[in-house]
């Protein structure tokens, strides 16, 4: 068995479901540790999360993740216990395997093998890894970057984990992410009886245009990395559960992805210029989940591609969709990041898995780049 696919297994029976760790950290730590890294735990309230350092020099690259995965769900919907890793076709079994215990695995052996041939290699190899990225991620990377700012420690070049490829391994790598900003906006009526609607104020009625014409706005065109950004009604709610009752307030959430030509604060301000076109009553409250990043050129992008092509012999597809990733509290430092992980078309799933062949790959293409960057 290789030792990629070995610990992607041990990875996999530690149960860490959001937040908790259950000893996937230690696990990573004591091989670093074993390699010459300096490994410092860095905790947040219930979340666990590491840093470790291998190298004093600039340029700094990091490997970032999450040692915690999502819940399974009801167990007997799997063909094998979600923590007990099995191998079947192929393919290795087991919540985690894709996002993104597989990858930890990955990472872990190409950094042991690339540090034993060039130990004396150029720069620094950092690890910034979480047991919060699953959930509400408030403890979790963003913790880390600050204490990392507040010391000066900068990271370069940055490669998240996440599970980035689509049909076959690496044919996709994320180099940016949408920004996701999110809405909920209450427009105030009065209360009443429907057959007397003179004596009260309908915020469903009142509603309706302004809502139509946030539905029907072209916000941008988007640009060579992002597509167009898009609005997206999520929940309305108005209504005393009769028919004979005016609603006194209509409550709707709404959700921007967004590309980088515009910014939270624009749309915040053409959704407010809207509501007050059509005279409505209302309180508005935003809750910004990160803004647009992009990676548009330069030595990571360039070594991840080259990687790719030498190690898998086809090139990889740039792409920016997708949900968020940690990578948006990383990259505001100003470091280059991308991702670069196995088939996301199982994750989050019953039955997730990861190509016991595509572990290995992975772990090559990860060492190149180390190779490409640092030696
Ligand atoms: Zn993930």
């Amino acid at each position: 068995m290789s030792d990629t696919l070995e610990l992607a297994k041990e990875l996999i029976s530690r149960p860490s479901v959001t937040p908790e760790d259950a000893g996937c950290q230690a696990l990573m730590m004591e091989r670093l540790s074993a390699l010459g890294f300096d490994t410092e735990p860095m905790n947040f309230g219930d979340t666990q999360n590491f840093w470790a350092r291998h190298g004093s020099e600039d340029p700094l690259f990091c490997f970032a993740g999450h040692t915690d995965v999502v819940p399974p769900g009801p167990e007997d919907a799997w063909d094998s216990p979600p923590f007990e890793p099995t191998i079947r076709d192929g393919l290795l079994y087991g919540r985690g395997a894709a996002d993104m215990k597989g990858s930890l695995a990955a990472m872990i052996s190409a950094t042991e093998s690339f540090v034993k041939k060039h130990p004396d290699h150029n720069g620094s190899i950092a690890y910034l890894i979480t047991s919060d990225e699953e959930g509400p991620a408030t403890h979790g990377t963003v913790k880390v970057i600050e204490t990392l700012e507040l010391r000066d420690e900068k990271i370069d070049w940055c490669l998240v984990g996440e599970p980035s490829s689509t049909e076959k391994l690496a044919d996709v790598v994320k180099n940016g992410r949408r920004g996701s900003h999110g809405c909920r906006l209450v427009v105030k009526g009065i209360q009443g009886h429907v057959a007397y609607p003179h004596l009260a104020r309908n915020p469903v009625h009142q509603a309706m245009p302004a809502l139509a014409e946030l539905v029907a706005e072209e916000w941008d065109q988007g640009n060579e990395f992002f597509p167009p950004t898009t609005f997206q009604i999520s929940n309305i709610h108005a209504g005393a559960g009769a028919t004979n009752v005016i609603p006194g307030a209509l409550e709707v959430l709404f959700n921007f992805r967004f590309s980088t030509e515009t910014t939270h604060e624009a749309l915040e301000q053409r959704v407010q210029e809207i509501l007050d076109r059509h005279g409505l009553d209302y309180d508005i409250e935003w809750t910004l989940s990160g803004p647009p990043f992009l990676t548009a050129a330069g030595a990571l992008l360039d070594a991840a591609q080259q990687a790719v092509q030498e190690i898998m012999g086809y090139s990889t597809e740039l792409s920016t969709s997708g949900g968020t990733s940690d990578g948006r509290f990383i990259a505001p430092t100003g470091a280059q990041v991308l991702e670069l992980g196995p088939l996301n078309a199982t994750i989050h799933k019953v039955n997730e898995c990861v190509g016991v062949e595509d572990l290995d790959n992975l772990a090559r293409i990860y060492e190149r780049l180390l190779e490409l960057l640092l030696t």
